[in-house]
């Protein structure tokens, strides 16, 4: 746990006691300060006492005694309209912040100056995970002491406190960015933008201002690493390119690029300097299928360099990758029949990464939801043998595919799953693929995608028939 020193004797108020509240609560209090916590819900204000706060109902808060107030990532700063505690502490001049702003004040108390050590954070709309991930592992192997968290595993301040070869390897959501405007990362990665989470940003252009806010954060003698595949992102980059802050890498798959990282016939190239030299074939590395995840490697392979350097056992790490649970994660074969688990595809751009994959696909979908729906995935329409449609969204996807794709409305997942399986093992498709890839968020069923994917790789276990390990 990384102590928060920065409010030492002060009272800081904490409102929402998950992950990172908790360990907000933790790290505050270990740095001295007296802390006042409430959350909605009583069981976790009893942890917000464990863990060494006073539970005080947030109405009866002296405000004039308050130093910050910590919000959760959860709780509305803006949007729709921001939480009526959050009014009330600007109201009040109290600053508001995250978590991630007390790490950033421990880590580089000087903004200006050099942190106590190397701060890669990552962020965009989609593979924010798997490029976190794949960033730690490398550095990993390479033979760092790599703390990986934020809105992955753990929350920032629960990681360890700085040594000689720690680098912090953080995937920060937009939500997180908000509230940390003193987080200097070394190195910040941004993958790609499309419209998510709009509800809680407003406007695209308020979201991708947000994302963009983090690469002009990045310290000017570090570096950016920007996918330039998308409108929104290749505006950033021409921004930040010409503002003299960190250097600029882009990103790109499926075009060459003059100077930057590009991925091409399936091999990536390192161009930074200008000249393109090939770093690896992507099909080395297994886990990493499909052009979404060679975008993945490319932005973890620029990230990586400046603290590597040997190209060669940057590509030997990532060809090592063993992959990410819910993310197009293979959970096994009956037959001739392959399960994928793609829980984690909680909207449509997510979706389309992996219906371009495989061309003979039993597709689950549905959940709760988002905007936009799924009329952006007809391209990949003609790899759906049958789609099996659950919750919520059933009727409207219904409607999408009506007339294009055979579809069914199974409602529950274990319908479903039980109707796509067989449908695949009789079809004449030599290796289809039963994908679980919903294109919707997980709460109308489900705890969370984790448990929507758990639930799926437990109903493929239970199927009867030969069982043949992932691959
Ligand atoms: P995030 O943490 O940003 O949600 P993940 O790495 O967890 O991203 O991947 C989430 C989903 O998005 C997965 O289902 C995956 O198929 C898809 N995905 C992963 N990387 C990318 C990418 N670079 N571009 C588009 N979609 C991606």
């Amino acid at each position: 746990m990384i102590p928060a020193r920065s409010f030492k004797g002060k009272t800081v108020a904490v409102f929402g006691l998950a992950r990172t509240g908790l360990g907000a609560v933790a790290s505050l209090a270990a740095g001295g300060a007296r802390v006042i916590a409430w959350d909605d819900s009583s069981a976790a204000r009893d942890l917000g006492g464990q863990a060494g706060a006073e539970p005080t109902p947030w109405r009866e808060w002296d405000w004039q005694q308050i130093a910050a107030l910590v919000l959760s990532p959860g709780v509305p700063l803006t949007h729709p309209k921001p939480h009526e505690v959050v009014v009330h502490a600007k109201q009040a001049g109290v600053p508001v912040i995250g978590d991630v702003e007390l790490f950033a004040r421990e880590i580089r108390p000087d903004p200006a100056g050099k942190g106590l050590a190397p701060v890669i954070a990552i962020t965009g709309t989609n593979g924010k995970s798997t490029t976190t991930a794949l960033i730690g592992h490398v550095l990993k192997t390479c033979g760092f002491d790599v703390q990986v968290g934020g809105n992955i595993g753990k929350s920032v301040l629960e990681l360890e406190q700085p040594g000689p070869k720690t680098v912090y390897v953080l995937e920060m959501s937009s939500f997180q960015i908000d509230l940390a405007p003193g987080l200097v990362p070394d190195i910040g990665v941004l993958s790609n933008l499309s419209p998510d989470h709009l509800d809680r940003h407003g406007t695209m252009e308020n979201y991708a201002a947000i994302k963009e806010r983090l690469m002009r954060q990045t310290a000017p003698q570090g570096q950016v690493v920007i996918g330039v595949d998308d409108d929104h992102s290749a505006a950033i980059f021409t921004r930040l390119s010409g503002a003299g802050g960190a250097a600029a890498v882009p990103v790109a798959v499926g075009k060459v690029l003059g100077r930057g990282v590009f991925v091409v016939d399936g091999a990536l190239y390192d161009a930074r300097n200008g000249r393109a030299a090939k770093v690896m074939e992507m099909a080395a590395a297994p886990r990493l299928p499909g052009a979404h995840n060679w975008q993945n490697a490319a932005l973890a392979f620029g990230a990586v360099m400046p603290l590597v350097e040997d190209r060669a056992a940057i590509a030997a790490a990532i060809a090592s990758f063993p992959g990410l649970a819910h993310r197009m994660e293979d959970v096994g074969a009956r037959g001739k029949v392959r399960f994928i688990n793609d829980s984690k595809a909680t909207n449509a751009d997510a979706t389309a990464r992996a219906l371009a994959v495989w061309p003979d696909i039993f597709w689950i979908a549905g959940g709760k939801p988002k905007e936009g729906g799924i009329e952006s995935l007809s391209a990949f329409f003609p790899h759906v043998r049958r789609a099996y449609l659950i919750g919520e969204a059933a009727g409207g996807f219904g409607r999408t595919l009506d007339g294009k794709v055979p579809y069914e409305v199974s409602a529950t997942l274990d319908v479903a799953l039980a109707r796509a399986a067989t449908d695949a093992a009789n079809s004449p498709a030599p290796a289809p693929v039963v994908l679980l890839s919903p294109a919707c968020a997980s709460y109308d069923q489900f705890k969370d995608f984790e448990h929507r994917g758990d639930v799926f790789r437990a109903l493929v276990a239970g199927l009867s028939g030969k069982t043949e390990a992932a691959q």
